[in-house]
């Protein structure tokens, strides 16, 4: 003090630096003398301590401990010997806010500059004592920097040493007090700055052991405890108070610093200061200490609410990115985008080479543009999808054909009976295959009435050459997009049918079934013909490019067969290209094989009962196939074996459920039939059929059983079949010049109407061979029908028949019985050869027909027909209309005779 220097005492902490809190402290405190001692000269200490410290801020810095409390000696302490002897007059410094508390430290503002300058000169006196007084409530803001009177102030305050006097720069002065024990005021020194007497004021004495006292005062420490808890806001004032008060126990000490410690009123706290009764002070602490601790842990739940009403919706998100992150950390999930890129890749490797160059460039290029995409968007999920198709398809994947003829035989006889001729075509061509290796560019077409087994046996072809089957109906499809695929641009766009059958028989050499190509719709946009042209054609397809996909794919593998019932409908050039297998329908006896070995146990199966159970007798599957399934196919007879078996079952369960149950049990746990009670077998016969399916449907095929006078049998050829159809001639109205065909009825086609024109003159001419005299037909208007008018019939191969129904009807003749003839007529009378012996045969003979009269120049087809057709049909086979005629009602020249006879007798 010597040279007017101020002289400080730092505490460092053990290992040499100070704590950052103290730092600041220090920093301020050194700012503030430097400017305040400018010029004076006597700065030297200060530079040299604010050239340590800088060195204490660096490393401070390096070590970046900016925690806390660890330390044990960390104050700026000046001495304390001040005793009240010393002091009986203080210079009075009014606190605005708060009043300070023995053993505590409290920055001050001291605005008035007489009071700054006193203190100044105070501490360069050694002297840096004051006294503490609370300015009173009612005093006004505006008035509190003003000169204070005595009376503003709380007659208690607090004796305290001033540790540190910085001017703010502003005209006041910031001063740390501490605090050290309680005045009272008891007179003015003098005024401005104001200097009051006071008496320095001593605790009432009490029993520190006092159990209550004691008690109290671990619950104080204990609420300080919990408060430091919930906010660290005290630990200072706290860490201060215990270097410098020699612990908590002295409870006097305590209960200032415990009110200290609080945010409560100044009043309250000016109350604490007042009350020289320890224990009472105490006890006031404790209430201020409960009340902040639920103040704190009040705020601390508003401020997680209003934390939680905030994030409740970002904590979710940015969990959510953690979990995502650390499940890809942990390897077990990949983000969405990620993930679908890495399957991609990983089917494109498993494919390998196999994926043709140009895919492979499409598939790579298309994975690169999905990485750039969100994954949130509607690109991203077309290319995905493009992806998807892209990647699934069994590029190169083909499984491995057998050309093997006695497995292939051995497969088709276990699925169909029957069909001789077609399994046959079915071999030969399996055995080319065998022998040039591949059965590449081959269109097959089935061609047939419905139910014969058409697709059935396309799908035998597919397991007997070991290829995976694929189905898909045309009929009635008019869009190209099903065949060829949408372009991607379309929402909801899908590839054809060709890339849906490679991805879902995972195959590149499938059996493809194309069902119903006789029905192909006419497109209203595009041709679906040509776009199945171009899948068919052997020549093309090996670069099918489908709409959606827009890479090439190679169709060239696939076995292509067809189904249609009738080909006249099927487009030209398809059909060109198609090796045609035809199935005509069966006859009644094959029908009662299929039925016998296929079909009733498929039926019976289906119902879920056995063949000890139930089942029919041969006389009622032949009465179902004559009296009521004549159709050429055996679709119906099949519904009609389901239809007897599922009412068998329910009569079964109905009737004798507890029996058949415990039949069954017996009989699978011990096959003991000896002894046993055996199930009687519920047998239905032809008799029992009406309950089972109703009486017999009449039949078109029977509408004459012997045709009379004008009518005739014929034989026709539709798509579901052959079958027996009668021409009805009729005179509508004779007369001088009436002649000719007035009326043709029966849904009858434009050749069929030509056809009925042409008999018309040829049978004219035939009579007027026979019966010269007979005007018939230059008088008579007639009327042609053809009944079953609901179905359309066209084709000229009606010709003979109407010209016979004609003459039938000229001459008053019916022709013989059991006849019935199939042929297209010249104007000549010469018989043209016509389509479908073989389905018409089969009609004739499901009619009961004995005789028929065929063109000539089918007498090759009929001799290919099977033996059980031709077996009980007499066939003639006729060049020129005058067989027929001789064929049915005997030879002309008798006929002639015999009238002129007849005539000569009437005379
Ligand atoms: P299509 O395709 O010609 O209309 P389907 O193939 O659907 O006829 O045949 C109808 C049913 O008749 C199928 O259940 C089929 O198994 C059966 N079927 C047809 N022909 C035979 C046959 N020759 N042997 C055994 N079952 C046959």
């Amino acid at each position: 003090r010597g040279g007017g220097r101020r002289m400080w005492r730092i505490a460092v902490r053990r290992d040499g630096t100070l704590p950052r809190h103290r730092l600041n402290h220090v920093r301020d405190i050194l700012r503030r003398s430097a400017s305040s001692q400018q010029g004076s000269g006597n700065d030297g200490a200060a530079q040299r301590l604010a050239k340590w410290w800088r060195g204490q801020a660096q490393s401070h810095d390096e070590t970046g401990d900016g925690t806390e409390g660890n330390s044990a000696h960390d104050a700026v302490v000046a001495a304390n010997g001040a005793s009240a002897v010393q002091y009986p007059r203080v210079l009075a410094v009014p606190l605005q806010r708060r009043p300070l508390l023995p053993g505590i430290l409290l920055p001050v503002n001291v605005a008035d500059a007489a009071i700054a300058e006193e203190i100044q000169a105070l501490r360069s006196q050694g002297r840096p004592y004051v006294g503490a007084f609370l300015l009173k409530e009612n005093i006004e803001e505006g008035n509190k920097t003003m000169e204070q009177a005595e009376e503003d102030m709380h007659e208690i305050g607090c004796f305290a040493q001033v540790h540190a006097a910085v001017a703010d720069g502003k005209g006041g002065t910031q001063v740390l007090l501490m605090g050290h024990r309680r005045l009272k005021r008891t007179g003015v020194g003098s005024k401005n700055p104001l200097v009051v007497d006071v008496e320095h004021l001593k605790d009432h004495s009490y029993d520190a052991s006092d159990d209550v006292i004691k008690a109290t005062v671990m619950e104080v420490v204990s609420t300080i405890k919990d408060l430091l808890q919930t906010s660290p806001l005290y630990r200072e004032q706290l860490q201060y108070f215990a270097q410098h008060s020699g612990g908590f126990h002295d409870a006097s000490k305590l209960a200032d610093l415990g009110a200290a410690l609080t945010s409560a009123k100044d009043t309250e706290l000016q109350e604490v200061l007042e009350q020289m009764d320890v224990p009472e002070r105490l006890n006031r602490t404790l209430l201020l200490l409960k009340k902040e601790l639920e103040l704190s842990k009040l705020q601390i739940d508003i401020g997680k609410k209003v934390e939680e009403k905030i994030s409740g919706d970002q904590r979710r998100y940015f969990l959510m990115e953690q979990l995502k992150n650390i499940k890809k950390e942990l390897g077990i999930e990949k983000d969405e985008k990620s993930a679908v890129v890495e399957k991609f890749r990983e089917r494109v490797k498993e494919k390998g080479d196999l994926v043709p160059k140009e895919a492979a460039e499409t598939i790579e290029e298309e994975i690169n543009k999905l990485q750039a995409l969100d994954p949130s968007s509607s690109e991203f999920n077309v290319t995905r999808n493009y992806l998807d198709w892209l990647t699934g398809l069994p590029w190169g994947v083909t499984t491995k054909e057998v050309f093997d003829i006695e497995h292939a035989r051995k497969t088709l006889d276990e699925d169909h009976y029957g069909m001789d001729d077609v399994k046959e075509r079915i071999l030969e061509f399996i055995a080319v295959g065998k022998l040039s290796g591949s059965t590449h560019g081959k269109i097959l077409l089935l061609s047939g009435p419905p139910g014969v087994g058409k697709t059935s046996i396309g799908k035998s072809i597919a397991k007997a050459l070991n290829r995976k089957y694929y189905r898909f109906s045309v009929g009635g499809l008019g869009d190209v997009a099903e065949l060829k695929g949408h372009r991607r641009t379309y929402v909801g766009a899908m590839p054809g049918k060709l890339v849906q059958c490679f991805k879902s028989t995972q195959s590149c050499n499938p059996l493809v079934l194309i069902d119903e190509i006789d029905k192909l719709g006419r497109g209203h946009s595009g041709d679906p013909a040509s776009a199945l042209l171009e899948i068919l054609d052997p020549e093309q397809n090996a670069t099918f490019m489908d709409h959606y996909l827009d890479v090439p794919m190679d169709l060239s593998k696939v076995l292509f067969v067809c189904t249609a019932n009738m080909l006249e409908t099927i487009p030209g050039p398809l059909y060109d290209r198609m090796e045609n297998i035809r199935l005509s329908g069966y006859i009644a006896e094959e029908k009662f094989q299929i039925a016998r070995r296929y079909l009733d146990p498929q039926a019976r199966d289906a119902a879920g009962l056995r063949p000890e159970e139930a089942g029919l007798t041969d006389s009622a599957i032949r009465v179902l196939i004559d009296d009521y399934a004549r159709e050429a196919g055996v679709r119906n007879l099949k519904k009609l074996l389901e239809r007897v078996y599922r009412k068998l079952a329910l009569k079964l369960v109905q009737v004798e459920g507890k029996e058949l149950e415990q039949a069954r049990k017996e009989g699978s746990a011990a096959p003991n039939p000896e002894g046993a009670v055996v199930q009687a077998k519920h047998m239905v016969t032809e008799t029992d059929l009406e309950e089972y399916v109703g009486p017999p449907v009449f039949a078109a095929d029977r509408l004459y059983e012997e045709p009379p006078t004008g009518v005739i049998t014929g034989l026709a050829w539709t798509s579901m079949g052959g079958s027996v159809l009668y021409i009805e001639a009729g005179v509508l109205e004779q007369g001088e010049g009436k002649g000719g065909i007035r009326s043709l009825t029966g849904q009858l086609g434009e050749v069929m109407r030509e056809s009925a024109s042409i008999a018309h003159s040829c049978a004219r001419s035939v009579l007027s061979k026979i019966q010269p005299d007979n005007r018939f037909f230059s008088e008579s208007a007639l009327h042609i029908h053809v009944p079953a008018g609901a179905t359309p019939k066209d084709g000229p191969s009606a010709g003979i028949t109407i010209a016979t129904a004609l003459l039938s009807l000229a001459m008053e003749k019916p022709a013989k019985k059991g006849i019935a003839m199939t042929g297209e007529l010249s104007l000549t009378g010469r018989v043209l050869p016509i389509g479908g012996i073989k389905e018409k045969a089969i009609a004739a003979k499901r009619a009961k027909i004995k005789e028929i009269i065929l063109p000539e120049g089918n007498r090759r087809d009929w001799k290919e027909l099977p033996q059980e057709v031709k077996d009980g049909l007499d066939a003639h086979f006729v060049k020129v209309y005058d067989e027929v005629f001789e064929a049915c009602f005997g030879n002309p020249a008798q006929i002639k005779w015999q009238e002129q006879e007849e005539k000569a007798s009437v005379v």
